[in-house]
């Protein structure tokens, strides 16, 4: 991703996060449904392999996420949908977008291309549930003895300890070895 897109979703993040005067850790459900969107728990509806899927309702939206996973891993596929609510169907960000958009199909049901997107909306997830700022704060608090408590640092953001530690390598502050 190029660091002009990567910049402007950052910024489309945190202005979210400003508008709804939102707090660590974030609740990624509550926000969805705080913009007038549903989100629905599925055993049966969705493919195995699949974290989640959202669909246009009217003037509105529908997450669903699977409910055999754990709550870290739905919160942050939570915030991946709505990355693709704000950038791909433009829910309250692009009006004509939104006006156009009839279906959105999540690209992990595509065994090939919209990549990208895939890519834009993990960014944003990220970036809305880990804000850079307050990321950094967090790293320094949570690291004893040189050494970062990644699982405090997930804790402390209700995500995966995998997605704590890749959100600290995309912004340079850990190595990828
Ligand atoms: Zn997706």
């Amino acid at each position: 991703m190029n660091p002009v897109k990567r910049r402007k979703i950052q910024e489309l993040a945190e202005k979210i996060y400003g508008n709804l005067q939102l707090r660590i850790p974030i609740d990624a459900k509550a926000v969805a449904q705080g913009i007038g969107g549903t989100v629905s728990e599925t055993e049966t509806d969705l493919p195995e392999e699949i974290d989640a899927k959202i669909d246009k309702e009217g003037e509105s939206f529908k997450i669903t996420i699977n409910a055999n996973r754990p709550n870290t891993r739905n919160n942050f596929s939570i915030a991946h949908e709505l990355g693709h609510l704000f950038l791909h169907m433009g829910y309250l960000v692009n009006p004509e977008r939104w006006k156009s958009v009839n279906k959105y199909t999540d690209s992990v049901y595509y065994r090939f291309g919209h990549g990208e997107e895939e890519l834009e909306a993990n960014e944003f997830a990220a970036a809305f549930l880990m804000p850079e700022n307050k990321y950094k704060k967090a790293v320094k608090e949570f690291t004893k003895n040189g050494f970062c408590q990644i699982l405090e640092l997930a804790k402390y953001f209700d995500v995966s300890q995998e997605a704590a530690l890749n959100r600290g390598r995309w912004l340079g502050i850990f190595s990828w070895e």
